[in-house]
This record gives C-alpha cells, structure tokens and sequence, in this order.
C-alpha cells in the first residue's frame, strides 16, 4: 500500500475503450497469446474479453479485485524496471465499482475454475466454482449504471466504438505475436492470426492500417548501441494520410512522445524536404532499465533516461533508411 502511494493514481474508467484498455493489458501481462474481445452497442453493454493466459489462483481472486493489490510490483526497484503494462493494481476494482463486472478463471488445464461476481461499489465480490479453459473472461456489462452522471457524458455508439476500435488497432499492431479477434453486436470485425515473421506481420498491417499503406511502405531494422529500431514507413505518396495512422512502440507499449516525434519529423524533412503527416508503424526495443513508462498512469508518455541518444538514433536510423530508398527511385 505504501508502494502504491507513490505511483500516481490515475482516473482509469472514462469510457468503455478505457476499460477495454485495462482488460487487454492484463490478458497481455498474464502472458496470453489469443484473446477475444466481445462488444455490444459501443461496449456500454457488454464489453468481454477472454484470453488463454495463466489464469488467477483461487486464493488470489478476492485480492484481485481489491484496490492497489497488484500482483505485479514488489519493490522500488521493480517500479523503475517495469516491463508489464499495468502496474497500479487497480483497474479491476475501479471498473467493478462502476459497472456489473463478472470474472472466470482458470489456472488449470481440467477446466475447473471460478467465478467472481462484483457489482457497484460496497459490494463484496461473490466467489462460486465455475469451468473454464485455463485463463481468464472478464465480462462487464452496463459501463456507469451507477454514475448516471457519468453515463451521460458517454458519446454516441458509433464514436465509443471508434475509440474501442482505435485502441484495438493499436494493441493488435503492438503485439504481432498475439491472436486476436473482435467482435461487435455479434459480428467479426477482426480476426487476426499470430504473425511469425515479416510477410504475417505485413498481412496484418493490411487489415489494420490504411489501403495501399504497405504496399508502399520501407521496412526497416536497425541496431546500435543496445537500441533497435524495426517497422515500417510510409514513403511521400501518403502524406495526405491522417497524423493518427502514426504508430510507435516502446518495448510493446504504444506511446506518443515529443522527443520520438521530433526525431521522425526531422529525419523526414531532411530527406524529403517536408515531414508532413507520414504515416508508420515503428518498434523501438531497449533495456527497460533506460526508459521510464509510468510518467503519467493513463497517457502515453515516457521518460527515456538518455534522451539524446534514443533521439540520434531514431533520426540516424530514419534517415537512413529513407535517404536509401530516395537513392533508389531516383535511379529508376
Ligand atoms: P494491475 O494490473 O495493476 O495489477 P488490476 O486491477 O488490473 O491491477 O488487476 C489486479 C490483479 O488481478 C493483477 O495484478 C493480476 O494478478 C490479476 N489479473 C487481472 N486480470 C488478469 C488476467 N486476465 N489474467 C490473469 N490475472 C489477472
Ligand atoms: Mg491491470
């Protein structure tokens, strides 16, 4: 608890694409490699996911559910090498407070397991045996119930599952690795197989991101200093594109920074004498010793303990490897 204290508690559930965001990194941080996602009108409904990870024990269930009882973090020094998604231990809890959250896990391969019912605040969570696959369903239905105040601040259908869909993209593409589908009102959206290697990988890029994106795109995977930098960008001719197709990964972990992003405007402009808009999809590798993710618990940001060097890096790199493929349609 003491621990907790000096992680800034963040505001977890806005909106269903938040709680969906706190599900997925758990399924993630439980080590699953398929997950299956369930949503109905907007995921204010029902907002499901189900994943084959380690599952939770028994003994481990009503703490589960408890406010700062992470399982994840034990000392200061494991706050400072975090490599898990979630850490402040207390999404379950904050989302069971403001919607009807069920709970069936497993951690076993009989299929014998438990369910936790939680609803509302001040409800102590009901714990009935139940089958299950080993690993986990999370089912929350009626997103804010209880907080009609909250519910209606809640947009249209359509707008809360463009940001569920958004945030889904962004995992999907964070984690090639990861089987995914999903499914609105009953209808497969997305279904999408682990990819091994960089034709796979390619392929889901497809589903995900702009039509004619990889087509075009440069692949790039560059190494120096205990930094690797691997993915794809987009070449000029989809520079109309939208700033939202830009995409960056730091050790798995979408984020949005203003060092990265004036070093992949930089390197643009220098080669091609304008930096708008472009569209990638980038994966930054280093020793999560060097980088800081928890600066604010909801947003995308991170402190990288060299900032400079992780900046001529990504510069270095990118200019590289659009000067290169500038060289090469020049003597075409
Ligand atoms: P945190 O992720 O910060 O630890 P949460 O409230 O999100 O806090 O989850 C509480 C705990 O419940 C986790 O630490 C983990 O032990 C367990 N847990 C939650 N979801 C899953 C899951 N899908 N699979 C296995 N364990 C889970
Ligand atoms: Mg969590």
């Amino acid at each position: 608890p003491r621990l907790a204290n000096q992680i800034a508690a963040g505001e977890v559930v806005e909106r269903p694409a938040s709680v969906l965001k706190e599900l997925l990194e758990n399924s993630l941080d439980a080590g699953a490699n398929e997950l299956e996602i369930e949503l109905e009108a907007g995921g204010i409904k029902l907002l499901k996911v189900r994943d084959n990870g380690r599952g939770i024990d028994e003994d481990d269930l009503p703490l589960a559910l408890a406010r700062h009882a992470t399982s994840k973090i034990y000392t200061l020094d494991d706050l400072e090498g975090v490599a898990t998604l979630g850490f402040r231990g207390e999404a379950l809890a904050s989302i069971s407070s403001v919607a009807r959250l069920e709970l069936v896990t497993s951690v076993e391969d009989s299929g014998k397991g438990w369910r936790v019912v939680a609803e509302g605040r001040d409800m102590t969570p009901r714990v009935s045996p139940a089958p299950h696959p080993r690993g986990t369903s999370v089912i929350v239905r009626d997103l804010f119930f209880n907080t009609p105040a909250r519910r209606k601040f809640l947009r249209t259908e359509r707008t809360e599952y463009g940001h569920l869909e958004g945030l889904f993209r962004r995992l999907a593409l964070s984690r090639p690795d990861v089987a995914f589908t999903l499914k609105h009102n009953s209808k497969v959206v997305h279904r999408l197989r682990p990819a091994v290697d960089q034709a796979s990988q390619e392929q889901r890029l497809k589903q995900l991101m702009p039509s004619g994106f990889i087509d075009s795109a440069l692949y790039l995977d560059m190494e120096a200093t205990g930094l690797r930098l691997w993915g794809w960008v987009g070449l000029p001719n989809q520079a109309r594109a939208q700033a939202d197709q830009q995409y960056f990964f730091v050790n798995g972990r979408s984020i949005r920074d203003r060092l990265v992003a004036h070093a992949i405007r930089q390197a643009y402009q220098d080669v091609l004498f304008h930096g708008r808009h472009p569209v990638f999809v980038l994966h930054l590798e280093l020793d999560p010793h060097v980088v800081d993710v928890n600066v604010h618990p909801t947003k995308h940001e991170v402190r990288f303990r060299d900032g400079r060097l992780v900046h001529d890096f990504l510069f270095r790199s990118l200019h590289r490897a659009l000067a290169d493929t500038r060289a090469g349609q020049e003597s075409n």
